[in-house]
């Protein structure tokens, strides 16, 4: 279960970790996923819409147009998404969209309840869904069911400020198991139910208790790594990927690649990348760097914003620095396909991840995976992205930090190949070990034990 499906015949493919990782663990066990289907209507929606693809039956149902305002702009993406990612100047809260994100989520448990055979295994996915467990139980649920939280836990000073705050903590101790990205949210989630005592024994790890069994656990989310590597691979003869190659004419690219998000620190990251210019001049007409970023949440001023400063930002610096057979920066405001992505990293030098927070960023990891193990390019990588706690071998970078990003890319552009093929080495085994197969394996397999002890316990 997730807010947003991305359907096999919906059109615009999904571009979110969570859609990628949940697809990916979806095609290689088979399964119901449900949620919306990312129409909205008037009225109150129907019976879920079901399509079968492959192993895969997408179960989704439309949203009335007050659910999309109220519950996922509104609670879900403004009270929510900023206080998970530390951006409090983001945050506001409003009690009407509270109670509509419960409402929905109580809606989605009475359209899901009916569709449940009794050896089903439910694994609720993100911010949008807390409530789930408690809204199946209370329609007579009785499967495990788990909850992964994408994003990060915040520290339970800055959960704090958002007043419903205790409310989320007890729906969250009503699954059987509830995993995070990386031990720093673990340790955020522990602490901020132990101290209102908020289903204190119930967060034992290991849920040893009698008659406690909810667990709480570290799963970070991992890549199908041959598939990106077979993608890249196969992808580069493509004319587009040529196109882009030929334009570069010899130069070192580099890439990022973003929802468009200002959790993503896509303005440090330009203005990282003008300083580079700045204070390495050498790199003038020796890098091209392309940025894509597709608009998502176009419902939300803010993000309709970013757009905005980030073309001035191009504009600047292109204005600043371009010559006339050089263009410094490149910013698409488009989705590509995968495949497509996976080659450009691959012909890439520096791969840019700055968010200014994220729960994984499985950017980075897809970055990694791509490269010519013989010639890899670098991944300059945010110290606050989850996916820092695994990828020890990029340059790691403070976003906010202009000067120290500038010097970062600078790095990674003159690393020796020795010591990239060495970092990229390290870096593929770690995602070798932590691979999606891994994350899935190990999630279900926590939740169906839970299940089991709590069973035995009852
Ligand atoms: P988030 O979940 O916050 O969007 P992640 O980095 O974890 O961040 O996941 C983003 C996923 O979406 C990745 O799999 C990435 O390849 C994909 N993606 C990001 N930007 C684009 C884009 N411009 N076009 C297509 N896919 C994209």
């Amino acid at each position: 279960m997730s807010n947003r499906v991305a359907r096999p015949k919906g059109g615009a493919k999904s571009a979110g970790g969570l859609a990628v990782g949940v697809l990916a663990a979806l095609q290689e066990h088979g399964g119901v996923w449900f949620g919306w289907n990312g129409n909205t209507i008037r009225g109150e929606p129907g019976d879920p819409t079901l399509e079968t693809d492959g192993p895969i039956t997408y179960a989704t149902i439309d949203l009335n147009a007050r659910a999309y305002e109220l519950y996922y702009n509104g609670f879900s993406n403004q009270a929510l998404w900023p206080i998970c990612h530390y951006l409090l100047g983001f945050f506001r809260y409003d009690r009407r969209e509270f109670d509509e994100y419960r409402r929905v989520n109580a809606l989605f448990a009475r359209k899901l309840a009916p569709l449940l055979k009794p050896d089903d295994v439910i694994w609720v996915h993100d911010y949008h869904l807390i409530p789930m467990a408690s809204e199946l139980r209370r329609a007579g649920v009785t499967q495990p069911i788990g909850f992964f939280l994408h994003v990060p836990f915040p520290d339970v000073e800055v959960l704090r400020v958002l007043p419903v705050y205790q409310q989320l903590l007890r729906a969250l101790c009503s699954y059987d198991v509830v995993g995070f990205h990386t031990q720093r949210d673990l340790r955020s989630f522990r602490e901020a139910i132990t101290e209102r005592e908020i289903g204190s024994e119930r967060a034992d790890r290991r849920g040893s208790r009698p008659g406690t069994p909810m667990v709480a656990d570290v799963f970070p989310i991992g890549l199908d790594v041959d598939d990106c590597q077979h993608q890249a691979q196969e992808t580069g003869e493509q004319e587009n990927v040529q196109r882009m190659v030929r334009h570069l004419h010899g130069r070192d690219l580099i890439i990022g690649v973003d929802r468009l998000d200002y959790s993503k620190g896509l303005e440090e990251r330009f203005n990282a990348y003008e300083r580079l210019l700045e204070n390495y001049p050498a790199n003038r007409n020796h890098v091209s760097y392309i940025q894509i970023a597709p608009t998502t949440r176009s419902g939300i001023r803010q993000y309709t914003e970013i757009r905005e400063t980030l073309e001035q930002q191009a504009g600047r610096i292109n204005g600043r620095f371009a010559d006339i057979d050089w263009v410094p920066i490149r910013y698409l405001n488009r989705a590509f396909d995968r495949p497509t992505l996976m080659a450009f990293f691959r012909e890439a030098s520096v791969g840019l991840v700055t968010p200014v927070r994220d729960g994984m960023n499985l950017v980075a990891k897809e970055f990694i995976a791509a490269q010519d193990p013989d010639d890899p390019g670098v991944l300059v990588l945010s110290r606050l992205a989850g996916a820092a706690d695994e990828l020890t071998g990029a340059v790691l970078v403070n976003p906010y930090d202009i000067d120290g990003v500038a010097d970062g890319i600078h790095t990674a552009l003159s690393m020796s190949r020795e010591e990239r093929v060495s970092r990229h080495a390290d870096m593929l085994r770690m995602l070798r070990e932590n691979d999606i197969t891994a994350w899935r394996t190990r999630f279900m397999n926590a939740l169906l034990a839970a299940h089991e002890r709590r069973a035995a316990a009852n």
